[in-house]
């Protein structure tokens, strides 16, 4: 390993071995980014990496609410603003009772690599708090979105940062936060990105990471002359990327045998349609329910409980849209065995560095989130400019940018990776091209 990672590294792990997702990820990065400080040297003249590693600033804030029953109740609200060198801090915002610094710190890291990939000038951010939204009623949830935006409006702003959605956080919970920043401001400013389509909102966000990540994948399968048309597809999670990767791998004639949420997994031996699609999209969605649900309607499926499906059946193709670390070395192993050629990453980290060095070192096309799940937010990226100028795209004229935003994506991570030897190794090709573009303005902005 290039001896200026080494340090960096060694040292980040010293300093914040506790954070583990977040050494997870910088560990990727770095790691990757050996063959390009190899043949430069201003990087290590300008101490990019010692800064890349650490936040411009990070926000940790109390958020008071009141339950149903009239009780107190108190989580902890984050926001994490970690590089604002190529544009406004920008990224989601995450309610789970899992949400702590390391995580967000991690989300953040990944945010900033992710959102050079997508051309757009957005710097990389994160936020959240540890409420879980599940069980909670919508008075609750916007008791509790009006309280943590009380203390975040300060800190945000259209030129500042621009938080969106994430695990927990939907068009619900945008519309309440963005209607507490609006009564507190005043001012109908693009401060949050996945709003609804009559206030501000883009068309195709709710679509775009799922259906960018198909995109992506199929970018993929053409450099072996694959089409996903025919392929049998798995997919984890039932939220909103996973509804949508699912979508658009159906229209594109694959066949998606399987779902999942935090309790268990569903396989559905004759395929997910659209009808069973819109069951699905309606049991998440509005009724707030569980996938176990999907067996009790279409009983020629099975569910395993506590179980991730990816040694539940064979695949194809393999999207991951669940959370982090959800695809370990043994589900790779069962994934290679059972003929999986293509696992492409709709989710943020999914797959663990043990599982992802398998599988790229089986010739299986590894694409990271940063890059295959970019659609989401470079379609965020597209409602700030619709807001920018006050007019609203069509769907077809936005699902077209995002097609072309990841094609070229695809293109920037295939090419870079090819600069350095290694056409198919799409984590270093990521990683090289979003570092080079954020590091190269970090020197031009100065110390
Ligand atoms: P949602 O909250 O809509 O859905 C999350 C899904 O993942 C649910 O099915 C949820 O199950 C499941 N899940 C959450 N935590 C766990 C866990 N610990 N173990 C197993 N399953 C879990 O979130 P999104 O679909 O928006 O996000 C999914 C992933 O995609 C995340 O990694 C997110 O960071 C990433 N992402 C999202 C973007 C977006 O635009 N929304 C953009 C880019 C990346 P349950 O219902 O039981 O909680």
């Amino acid at each position: 390993m290039n001896s200026y990672v080494q340090r960096v590294l060694d040292d980040t792990k010293q300093k914040y071995g506790h954070e583990k997702e977040f050494i997870q990820s910088v560990s990727e990065v770095l790691g990757s980014l050996n063959p390009l400080l190899d043949s430069e040297s201003k990087y290590e003249q300008n101490c990019i990496l010692e800064r890349i590693v650490i936040p411009e600033r990070v926000i940790i804030f109390q958020v008071p609410w009141i339950d149903a029953k009239g009780d107190i109740q108190v989580n902890v609200g984050y926001r994490v603003q970690f590089n604002s060198a190529i544009g406004p801090y920008k990224g989601g915002l995450r309610f789970h009772p899992s949400v702590n610094l390391g995580i967000l710190k991690f989300l953040g890291f990944e945010q900033i690599f992710k959102n050079s990939l997508t051309t757009l000038p957005m710097g990389g951010g994160k936020g959240g708090a540890n409420f879980d939204p599940k069980g909670k009623s919508d008075r609750e949830v916007m008791s509790f979105c009006q309280s943590f935006m009380r203390e975040l409006f300060r800190h945000i702003g259209p030129s500042t940062d621009v938080p969106a959605g994430d695990i927990g956080v939907g068009g619900r919970e945008i519309g309440y936060l963005f209607g507490q920043y609006k009564k507190i401001v005043n001012s109908y400013d693009s401060v949050l990105t996945g709003k609804g389509t009559n206030w501000g909102g883009s068309q195709v966000r709710p679509q775009a990471t799922g259906y960018g990540c198909v995109y992506f994948a199929c970018e993929m399968l053409k450099t072996r002359k694959l089409d996903i048309a025919g392929k049998t597809v798995m997919v984890s999670g039932s939220g909103n990327v996973a509804q949508y990767a699912a979508e658009k791998a159906m229209q594109l004639g694959a066949k998606v045998i399987s779902l999942s949420d935090s309790n268990g997994s569903i396989i559905d031996p004759h395929g997910i349609d659209a009808e069973k699609l819109a069951f699905i999209m309606e049991l998440k969605n509005v009724r707030r329910g569980r996938i176990k649900e999907y067996v009790e309607k279409y009983p020629t499926a099975t569910y395993y409980e506590n179980q991730r499906p990816w040694r539940l059946a064979k695949c194809h193709i393999a999207l991951p849209c669940a959370t982090q670390n959800e695809l370990d070395l043994d589900d790779a192993k069962v994934l290679v065995a059972n003929g999986c050629f293509a696992v492409c990453e709709g989710a943020n980290m999914p797959t663990t560095l043990e599982a992802t060095q398998f599988l790229q070192s089986n010739d299986v096309l590894f694409s990271p989130g940063k890059a295959s799940n970019a659609g989401g937010v470079a379609t965020s990226g597209l409602e700030m400019s619709q807001n920018a100028i006050r007019l609203g795209w069509s769907s077809q004229e936005v699902d077209e940018r995002l097609h072309g935003i990841m094609v070229n994506i695809h293109n920037a991570a295939r090419n870079a990776a090819a600069e350095f030897g290694k056409p198919d190794d799409y984590v270093m090709g990521a990683n090289i091209a979003g570092f080079r573009k954020v590091a190269d303005a970090m020197i031009d902005l100065g110390i």
